[in-house]
C-alpha cells in the first residue's frame, strides 16, 4: 500500500493492541516499538550512545549514563520526537496528496463510507479516486472524521463539500457515492 497510509494505521493497531493486553505486555510493546522508528548507531566523540531518528534522519542521545553495558536507554524524548515527526511527515505526504490531486487533468471519484465504531460513535470516511499517469486506479483516503449526532444530510454534505475544498478538488469531483 502507499507510504502515507502507514502512521495511520500503525497508529491504529497500537491503539487496538494496547486496550487488550496486560500491562507487563504493553510496556514491552511501547519499548520496542520506539526501535522501530529509531535506529542505535552508536557511540559518538563523548562516547555517548546515539539512535537516528529514521523519519528525519536526526541524531539522538540515548543514553545518559554512558556505560559499557549499554543499558539504562532514556527514551522520553525519542517519544515526544516521534509525535512531532510523524506530525511532520503526515503534513508533508497531505500536501503532496494534494498537489497530486491538483494536478490530475481527470476527475476524481469520491466515496464516502459512514462507519459506525463499538461505542456507537459515527464517523465518515472520505476517499478519493483517480486514475493515474499510468492508468492505475488511484483510491486515497482523504478524511476520516466523527460525526456529531444529530446530523443532517444538509451538514454532512457541508462537512464533505469543506473538505473538497480542502484538498483543492472541489470543481473536479465527478461523483459522490
Ligand atoms: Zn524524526
Amino acid at each position: 500500500m502507499e507510504d502515507e497510509d502507514e502512521c495511520s494505521a500503525h497508529e491504529t493497531s497500537v491503539g487496538v493492541n494496547e486496550s487488550k493486553e496486560p500491562p507487563k505486555n504493553k510496556m514491552r510493546k511501547l519499548k520496542s516499538s520506539i526501535w522501530r522508528h529509531f535506529k542505535k548507531i552508536g557511540r559518538d566523540k563523548e562516547r555517548v550512545e546515539k539512535a537516528m531518528c529514521r523519519g528525519c534522519k536526526k541524531p539522538y542521545r540515548i543514553s545518559s549514563t554512558p556505560g559499557p553495558n549499554g543499558k539504562n536507554y532514556g527514551t522520553s524524548h525519542l517519544k515526544r520526537h516521534l509525535t512531532k515527526c510523524k506530525k511532520k511527515v503526515y503534513f508533508r505526504e497531505k500536501e503532496k496528496l494534494k498537489q497530486a490531486l491538483v494536478k490530475i487533468p481527470n476527475r476524481v471519484c469520491l466515496n464516502s463510507d459512514c462507519w459506525t465504531a463499538s461505542t456507537s460513535e459515527e464517523y465518515l470516511c472520505l476517499t478519493a479516486q483517480y486514475i493515474d499517469d499510468n492508468w492505475k486506479v488511484v483510491s486515497k483516503i482523504l478524511n476520516f472524521f466523527r460525526m456529531i449526532p444529530p446530523h443532517t444530510g444538509v451538514e454532512s454534505a457541508a462537512t464533505i463539500y469543506d473538505c473538497f475544498k480542502e484538498w483543492g478538488v472541489d470543481r473536479k469531483v465527478f461523483s459522490i457515492t
